[in-house]
């Protein structure tokens, strides 16, 4: 799905990430852990394309094709999915209107919206005024319009309530599972924690992929995962086969000493 090779990236003049590698399989999603101001965003902004961040070295493959100088809108055509941490206001443009911009129909839009519990949004501009939790499930509900092969998320449960973690993840979840919402699916959107999936995964199925950066990993109890990266000091330090076990060490033992004794080369 995603083949990252010794990618190294500048923002604005200053080099951020040093010999990036990272592969993702199709219907596998990993978690990017760090420290704050490592350069998490900065790998998963790069991925997308966005025009801030230029690539020195190395190259990013999907889908076996190279869009290392491939434009942002090509990324997303091409089945890249994001939710950043501070999505923009659009000022004039409905949520509805950007729904079905995102590919959902008129009909799809208004069921998906029920599910995200976003229906009293929908004619308001895109995120003007929304909440924490609100702006999180504006944006996972374009994403589902979207249906985009590889999601990346970038701290989807900052700033959300625990309620709305719930929300979050399972949408998440939905969209990794590419369930369909004109089946009628939409009422019964995944299973709630990994425990529950372990028998019938539908990520293997989908063979839709993700990354999602967290700090605490809520996420995880929706979405299950089976690789763990560190980033620290603008390197993919660590790779590991389970997130759980890697934040549990971070929790326990810090970044650097986790890095040091848990981890082997990313
Ligand atoms: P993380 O997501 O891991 O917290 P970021 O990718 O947001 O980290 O940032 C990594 C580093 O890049 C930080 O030191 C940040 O200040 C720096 N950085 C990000 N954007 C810019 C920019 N436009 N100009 C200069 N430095 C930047
Ligand atoms: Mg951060
Ligand atoms: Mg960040």
């Amino acid at each position: 799905m995603l083949h990252i090779e010794h990618l190294t990236v500048a923002v604005d003049g200053k080099t951020i990430l040093q010999d990036i590698n990272l592969h993702i399989a199709p219907g596998e999603v990993h978690v990017l852990l760090g420290p704050n101001g490592t350069g998490k965003s900065t790998l998963i902004s790069t991925i997308m394309g966005f025009e801030r961040y230029k690539v020195l070295e190395g190259k990013i493959i999907f889908k076996g094709q190279d869009i290392t100088t491939a434009p942002c809108y090509e990324r997303a055509k091409l089945g890249i999915g994001v939710m950043i941490q501070r999505p923009p206001t659009i000022r004039g443009l409905s949520l509805r209107k950007m729904v079905e911009i995102c590919g959902a129909t008129p009909k799809e839009t208004e069921s998906m919206a029920k599910w995200m519990g976003m229906s009293d949004f929908l004619d308001r501009s895109v995120n003007e005024g929304f909440s924490g939790g609100e702006l999180k499930r504006s944006e996972l509900l374009q994403l589902m319009a979207q249906k985009p092969e590889l999601l990346l998320l970038d701290e989807p449960e900052s700033g959300v309530d625990i309620e709305n973690i719930a929300l979050v993840g399972r949408a998440a979840n939905y969209i990794l599972q590419h369930t369909d919402c004109r089946k009628g699916d939409c009422q019964k959107p995944c299973c709630g924690n990994n425990t529950e999936c372990e028998d019938n995964n539908p990520l293997k199925e989908s063979g839709h992929s993700g990354l999602i950066i967290t700090h605490l990993g809520h996420i995880l109890k929706y979405v299950p995962s089976s690789h763990a990266h560190i980033l620290y000091n603008g390197t993919l330090t660590c790779q590991s086969g389970d997130p759980l076990h890697v934040l549990q060490c971070i929790a326990q033992s810090g970044y650097e000493r986790c890095v040091r004794e848990t981890c082997r080369g990313g």
